[in-house]
């Protein structure tokens, strides 16, 4: 009896001392290759007519200086693809009518031509002198109703098929078609920028939000998917109708409150249907997921136009992009491929 008692005893030791041994080798083994987890930069400021946020971790390239480069890009972008910037390349084809062209901007123009044949023209980027009626062209211009009559004038200009590009030469074949690369532009800048960080290092992490338009630099701590929330277009800023959960790619949204006034207990906003040359008014917001922030930006104006003539939502998933839109009587209409991106990762 006293034998087994010390027998036991022995043993229990013995589970001790490997327990204890085992225990100092694990927190060797957490001091030796633990990495503490990155630490976000954010750098916030004035772009492409609206308030950006880069938020940047790097364990190769100092954050802060990741972040300036990527709004040195997106300055870049907007300089040379703004009709309101008097030198950029934009005001001279409105100006010239022919230009010759680098590879970016025919690059630029040939994608907004793109989408705007892949969506029969509800994306169109001649859509300029309609924007400048209603005020839309700039922060500072007068907002007001066209009357029908300049509708009526400006509407026959309107069509990406009279930008012609021959070589390297882009021509405006009609004299009242004007350029206006604001449902675009922003999206491509927002690649450009997460390229030109991703070129000094393939590992940063982090996400930039251009308002609205998001692009994931890499998922949080290299792991996780970024929490976004797509807003209630009936309320504040801050007020969330649903997470989305994404980890690589952009999430885009168009909506009727981003730049709007109200006549006469009409809301009126910037998303004009290049075909009537009013605004839009099947839907609240569109939020588009896709690979790229371009084809998000551009496709949710295409989206946000189009309303209830799209007929099969779920065919839009061919061309690489989810779709989840508010419309003007509250209803949530989304493709099937969107619910992967509400749920939250267990
Ligand atoms: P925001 O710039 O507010 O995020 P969008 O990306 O949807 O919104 O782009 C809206 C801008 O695109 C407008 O300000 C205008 O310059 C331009 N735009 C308006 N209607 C169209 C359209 N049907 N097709 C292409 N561009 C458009
Ligand atoms: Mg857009």
């Amino acid at each position: 009896m006293l034998e087994k008692n010390s027998n036991n005893f022995l043993k229990n030791k013995g589970i001790l001392y490997i327990g204890i041994l085992l225990i100092a080798l694990g927190l060797t083994l957490f001091f030796l290759f633990h990495k503490p987890l990155p630490k976000y930069y954010e750098k916030k400021d004035f772009a492409l007519g609206t308030w950006v946020r880069v938020v940047v971790a790097s364990e190769k390239i100092d954050s802060e200086k990741l972040a300036d480069i990527a709004f040195d890009e997106m300055k870049r972008i907007e300089r040379k693809f703004s009709k309101n910037i008097e030198t950029s390349v934009i005001s001279k084809l409105n100006k010239d009518r022919s230009i010759i062209a680098d590879k970016e901007t025919l690059f630029l123009i040939k994608a907004a031509i793109n989408f705007a044949d892949l969506t029969g023209s509800a994306f169109d980027p001649t859509v300029g002198e309609l924007v400048k009626l209603w005020g839309f062209d700039d922060m500072n211009s007068e907002k007001r109703v066209p009357s029908p009559d300049e509708i009526k004038a400006a509407l026959p200009g309107v069509s990406y098929k009279f930008i012609k590009i021959d070589g390297n030469r882009i021509s405006l074949l009609n004299d009242k078609t004007m350029i206006d690369l604001g449902g675009i532009a922003k999206g491509y800048a927002v690649d450009m920028a997460i390229h030109k960080i991703k070129d000094l290092d393939p590992n940063a992490t982090g996400f930039i939000d251009a308002g609205g338009d998001i692009g994931i630099i890499g998922p949080k701590f290299g792991r996780f998917a970024w929490t976004i929330g797509i807003r209630d277009p009936d309320k504040g800023p801050y007020d969330i109708k649903e997470k989305v959960y994404l980890k690589e790619g952009a999430i885009v949204t168009s909506g009727n409150y981003e730049r709007f006034f109200i006549k006469d207990g009409v809301r009126y906003h910037h998303l004009i249907d290049p075909k009537t040359g009013y605004p839009a008014n099947y839907y609240k917001s569109v939020t588009i997921i896709s690979d790229t922030a371009m084809k998000a930006d551009a496709m949710a104006t295409a989206i946000f136009i189009l309303g209830d003539k799209l007929i099969g939502l779920d065919s839009m998933t061919r061309y690489g992009i989810q779709v989840y839109g508010i419309t003007s009587d509250n209803k949530i209409i989304k493709t099937t491929g969107f619910d992967y991106y509400l749920k939250e990762e267990k």
